[in-house]
C-alpha cells in the first residue's frame, strides 16, 4: 500500500511539475527530495537510486549534458535541418508575434486577451468617416464604375485625391492624414461594401507601397519630395514587385539594375539601368510614381566589393523616358486600374533606391515588414466590409422575398446558408478589429497578418456565394440594382493577391508560425547557424532542453485535459462561453505536441509536407478566429442579443480545429505515432458537431428583422436612406414590409379571406374601399409594395445595349 501511495505521489508529482512547466533543476531536486521519502520509508532500493542519478547528473551537471547530449544533437539537428534561403529568412524574421504566440504555446492567458484595449477611433477619425467616407458613398455609381466606364468617373477620382483618402497611412508632418491601423480598417469596410473599386483603389496605396516604404526607409530628401505630394494626390502611386516568370516566388524575380554610370538630367552620375517587366500591378495604368523591385549588380564593383546586391526598391517617376505603362489588365469585371509595365535599361540615378544607395539590397526586408502590416488590414477589412453589408441585405432580401406563401428566410434550407453569413460577418468583424488593434499596440503581426488575409477572404468568398444562392435569380441578372453579382465576380482577386491563399495557408502560416511563436525552435535554428562553436554549443544547449521540458509539459497537458475533457480549467468568466475557453486552452495544448511531433518525426520534410502544416496552421489561426469572436463579446458588453452571433462563430472554429486534427491523424505519415497521438487526443473519439440547426435558425431570424444585434452587426456600412443607395432602400423596405403585416393581415380578416402577400397597393385599395384601414396604413402598404417590388425586380436591357460599346475618341 505504502510503495503504491508513494508512486501515486511521483506520478502526481512528475505530472503537476510538467503541467506547471517547472525548469529541469528544479523538477530533479524535487525528485530527489521524493526519492529520500522513499528512503526513509524503505521504499526505495540502492537501483532506483544508481538509475535517478544516473539520468539526473548528465542532465544537470552543465559539462556533461553539453558533451555528451547537447553536442551530438546539434550535430545531428545541422544535418537535418531545412535548407533556408536568404529571402525565406528574411521573410521569417519579419515583424512580430502576439496573442497568437500564446495560442501556439498551449496556455493561452485569456485575461491577457480581454486586458488588450479595444481599439477606438479619435474624433478626426470618426469625421472621416461620416464626412468625406459618406459623401463618396452617396457619389459612387458602382454599375456606371464597372459596365459603362472601367473605372471610377473623374469627380470620384479627383474627390478622393482632394480629401487624402490615399494618404491615411502618411505622417500628418507631410500633410497624409495619419489615421490608425484600426480607423483605415473601418474606412475600407465601409467602401467596400458600395464598391470594390473603389475599395481597392483606396486600399492600395495605404498598404504595402511608396507611401509606407517612404516612411519607414526613405532618405529626408525622399521624404520630403514624396510625402507632401503623395498626400495630396498630386502623386498616384503602384508597387510593382510581381513578373510573369515571378508570382507566388516573388523572390526569384528576373528583373533587374546594373550599376554604371551614365547621363541624368544633363549630369553625369552614378546610377543604374533598369530593366523590368511587372504584370498584375495594382494602379499602374495611372500611377505617376512606380515603386519598383529588381535585383541590383554592381559587375564594376562601383559601390563596394559585392558583385549581386540582391532585391532592391527604387521610386521612378513615370513621365521619364523608357518607363512604359498604360495598358490595363481586366480582372473579373470589377476593373480597378491595374496592368503590366515595362522598361529596357531605363538609366536612373541611385538616389532613386529608396532609402539611398545604403538600402541598395535592402529591398526583400523592407517588403516583408511592410507586408506584416499591411496585409492584415487592406484584404481582410476590404473583405469583411463586404460581408457585412451583404449579411444584412440578404437578411432583408430573406425577409421580403416570398415564396410558397412564406418569406425564403423561413425555409430551414435558406436559414443554414444565412446563419453561415450572419456568423462569419460577426467573427470576420472581430478578427479585424483585434489584429488591427495589435497593430495599433506597436505590433507587426506577421502571423495574424496571414491568417486574416487568408481566412477573412476565404469566408468572403463562401459567404457570398452563399449570398447568391439565397437570392437566386436576383443574384445572376445583372444591372445597377444588383449589389452582389460584382463582389461574388471579384471574389478571387482578394484570393489571389497579397500572398495567393493556397500558399498562404499551405506554408505561410504555420511555416511562419512554427519559428516565429514556438518559444525554442527558433533559438535552435539560429544557434545551429552559429559560427562561432563554443556559442552555438551554449545557445544550443539551453533551447535544446527549454524545449524538450516544454514538449513534455504539453504530453501531460493534452493527456490531463482529455482525460478530465478540460472541465476543470478554470475560466474567466462562468457563463455560457465557459466551456469555450476551456476547450480552446485544451486544443492549444493540443497544438503546442502535435507541432514538436510533426518537427521530430518529420525533421526538415515537414517543409514540403504543405498538407500537414496547413492543418497545424489552421488549428493555429482557429484558435485565433474564435478568440477574436470572445474578445468581441467582451468588448461590447456581453450582449444577450449578440448570444447566438457569438456562439455560432466560436462554434464553427472549434468544430473546424476538431476536423484539422482528426484529418491530420488520419493522414500523418507515421501510422504508429499517429494512433498513440489519437489515443491521447481524442481518447473518447470526436465529439463536437457544427453549430446546431437551433442556433442556425437563431442567427438567421436575427438578420431578418431590425434589432440591436444586426444593427452591431452592420455598424459603420453605408446604409443611408437615399433613393440611389440600394441597401439603404433595401433596409427601408424591411421595416416597411414588418410594419405592414399587421396591417395586410386586418384587410384580410376584414374581407374573410387569406390573400397572398403581393400587390399590397391593391390590399390597400381594398382595406380603405371598406374603411379596414386609415389612409396612413394604406400609404405605408403602397410604400412597402413599392419597396417590395424593388427588392424582388431585376434589370433588364435592350439587346443593342449589352453589346461591346467602343467609344470612339
Ligand atoms: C488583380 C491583381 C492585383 C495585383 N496587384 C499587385 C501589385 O500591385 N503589385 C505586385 O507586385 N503584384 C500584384 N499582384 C500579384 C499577386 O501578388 C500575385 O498574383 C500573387 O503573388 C500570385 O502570383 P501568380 O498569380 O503568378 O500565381 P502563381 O505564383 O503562379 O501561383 C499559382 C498557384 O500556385 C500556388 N502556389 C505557388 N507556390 C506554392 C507553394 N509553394 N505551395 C503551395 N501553393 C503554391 C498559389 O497559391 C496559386 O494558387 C496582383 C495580382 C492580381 C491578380
Amino acid at each position: 500500500m505504502e510503495t503504491f501511495l508513494w508512486l501515486l505521489t511521483a506520478i502526481f508529482l512528475c505530472g503537476f511539475m510538467a503541467y506547471h512547466r517547472t525548469s529541469l533543476k528544479v523538477f530533479s531536486y524535487a525528485f530527489a527530495v521524493l526519492m529520500v521519502v522513499g528512503t526513509v520509508l524503505n521504499l526505495v532500493s540502492t537501483f532506483a537510486w544508481l538509475v535517478f542519478l544516473l539520468i539526473a547528473l548528465p542532465l544537470n551537471i552543465d559539462g556533461l549534458r553539453k558533451e555528451y547530449i547537447s553536442a551530438p544533437l546539434l550535430k545531428l539537428f545541422r544535418g537535418i535541418m531545412p535548407d533556408m534561403s536568404a529571402t525565406e529568412k528574411e521573410a521569417l524574421d519579419a515583424g512580430t508575434t502576439w496573442f497568437e504566440a500564446d495560442l501556439f504555446r498551449g496556455a493561452p492567458d485569456w485575461q491577457k486577451l480581454h486586458q488588450y484595449p479595444e481599439p477606438r477611433l479619435s474624433a478626426d477619425e470618426q469625421a472621416f468617416l461620416n464626412g468625406p467616407v459618406e459623401k463618396v458613398c452617396q457619389m459612387l455609381d458602382d454599375w456606371q464604375t464597372t459596365h459603362n466606364d472601367a473605372d471610377l468617373s473623374p469627380e470620384v477620382w479627383q474627390y478622393l485625391k482632394d480629401n487624402k483618402f490615399f494618404a491615411m497611412i502618411i505622417k500628418k508632418d507631410y500633410g497624409g492624414l495619419e489615421f490608425c491601423a484600426y480607423a483605415q480598417s473601418r474606412v475600407l469596410q465601409k467602401l467596400a461594401g458600395v464598391s470594390t473599386v473603389l475599395a481597392s483603389t483606396v486600399g492600395v496605396p495605404n498598404s504595402l507601397g511608396p507611401g509606407e516604404l517612404l516612411q519607414l526607409y526613405g532618405t529626408k530628401a525622399q521624404k520630403d519630395h514624396y510625402l507632401p505630394r503623395l498626400a495630396n494626390g498630386e502623386e498616384i502611386p503602384c508597387f510593382a514587385l510581381t513578373s510573369p516568370e515571378a508570382g507566388s516566388d516573388a523572390g526569384a524575380i528576373p528583373d533587374f539594375g546594373v550599376v554604371c554610370h551614365g547621363e541624368f538630367n544633363g549630369e553625369e552620375v552614378l546610377g543604374m539601368k533598369l530593366t523590368w517587366n511587372k504584370r498584375y500591378i495594382t494602379l499602374a495604368p495611372v500611377a505617376t510614381v512606380l515603386g519598383l523591385a529588381f535585383k541590383l549588380r554592381d559587375p564594376n564593383f562601383l559601390l563596394g566589393d559585392q558583385e549581386e546586391l540582391g532585391i532592391t526598391c527604387a521610386l521612378i517617376p513615370t513621365d521619364i523616358d523608357g518607363v512604359i505603362t498604360g495598358r490595363r489588365h481586366f480582372p473579373l469585371n470589377v476593373p480597378f486600374q491595374n496592368g503590366p509595365t515595362q522598361g529596357n535599361e531605363v538609366f536612373v540615378p541611385l538616389d532613386f533606391i529608396i532609402g539611398g544607395v545604403e538600402m541598395a539590397g535592402q529591398g526583400w526586408r523592407m517588403l516583408v515588414e511592410c507586408l506584416s502590416v499591411g496585409r492584415a488590414i487592406t484584404l481582410p477589412s476590404n473583405s469583411t466590409g463586404g460581408v457585412k453589408s451583404i449579411a444584412l441585405a440578404t437578411g432583408a432580401y430573406s425577409r421580403i422575398r416570398q415564396q410558397f406563401k412564406l418569406p425564403i428566410g423561413k425555409m430551414e434550407g435558406v436559414e443554414e446558408a444565412l446563419a453561415r453569413i450572419g456568423g462569419n460577418a460577426y467573427l470576420m468583424d472581430a478578427v479585424t478589429t483585434l489584429s488591427t488593434g495589435a497593430i495599433d499596440l506597436g505590433e507587426k503581426p506577421s502571423v495574424i497578418s496571414a491568417i486574416a488575409k487568408y481566412h477573412l477572404t476565404e469566408k468572403m468568398r463562401h459567404c457570398i456565394s452563399d449570398a447568391m444562392d439565397i437570392h437566386g435569380g436576383k443574384g445572376i441578372c445583372m444591372g445597377p440594382n444588383n449589389y452582389l453579382a460584382r463582389g461574388y465576380q471579384g471574389a478571387p482577386v482578394a484570393i489571389t493577391v497579397e500572398g495567393a491563399n493556397i500558399l498562404t495557408r499551405s506554408m505561410i502560416i504555420y511555416g511562419q508560425g512554427a519559428i516565429r511563436c514556438h518559444p525554442y525552435v527558433l533559438a535552435e535554428l539560429e544557434a545551429a547557424q552559429e559560427q562561432d562553436e563554443e556559442l552555438a554549443l551554449n545557445d544550443f544547449d539551453h533551447a535544446l532542453f527549454g524545449h524538450i521540458g516544454f514538449a513534455i509539459s504539453n504530453i501531460v497537458r493534452t493527456k490531463w485535459f482529455s482525460f478530465s475533457t478540460a472541465r476543470l480549467l478554470s475560466t474567466p468568466y462562468n457563463d455560457q462561453t465557459r466551456r469555450y475557453y476551456q476547450l480552446m486552452t485544451r486544443f492549444s495544448a493540443n497544438l503546442a505536441m502535435l507541432s514538436d511531433i510533426a518537427m521530430l518525426t518529420l525533421g526538415g520534410d515537414l517543409k514540403r509536407r504543405e498538407r500537414i502544416s496547413a492543418r497545424l496552421g489552421d488549428i493555429l489561426s482557429y484558435l485565433y478566429l474564435a478568440s477574436a469572436s470572445l474578445k468581441r463579446f467582451n468588448d461590447q458588453g456581453r450582449q444577450a442579443e449578440d448570444l447566438p452571433l457569438m456562439q455560432w462563430a466560436v462554434e464553427d472554429c472549434l468544430y473546424k480545429i476538431q476536423q484539422a486534427i482528426d484529418e491530420l491523424l488520419s493522414n500523418f505519415p507515421n501510422k504508429i505515432v499517429a494512433l498513440l497521438l489519437r489515443a491521447m487526443i481524442f481518447p473518447y473519439g470526436t465529439w463536437l458537431t457544427p453549430p446546431s440547426d437551433k442556433l442556425d435558425h437563431q442567427v438567421a431570424q436575427l438578420l431578418q428583422s431590425p434589432n440591436a444585434a444586426r444593427a452591431r452587426l452592420g455598424e459603420g456600412q453605408y446604409l443611408t436612406r437615399e433613393t440611389a443607395n440600394v441597401l439603404g432602400i433595401l433596409e427601408q423596405t424591411l421595416e416597411d414590409i414588418i410594419a405592414s403585416e399587421p396591417i395586410f393581415k386586418k384587410v384580410c380578416r376584414a374581407i374573410d379571406q387569406k390573400l397572398p402577400f403581393t400587390q399590397l397597393d391593391k390590399v390597400a385599395e381594398q382595406g380603405l374601399a371598406i374603411n379596414a384601414i386609415t389612409e396612413d396604413e394604406a400609404s405605408l402598404l403602397f410604400k412597402a409594395e413599392k419597396g417590395r417590388l424593388a427588392a424582388i425586380n431585376v434589370d433588364d436591357f435592350a439587346s443593342e445595349e449589352l453589346k461591346v460599346q467602343t467609344k470612339q475618341a
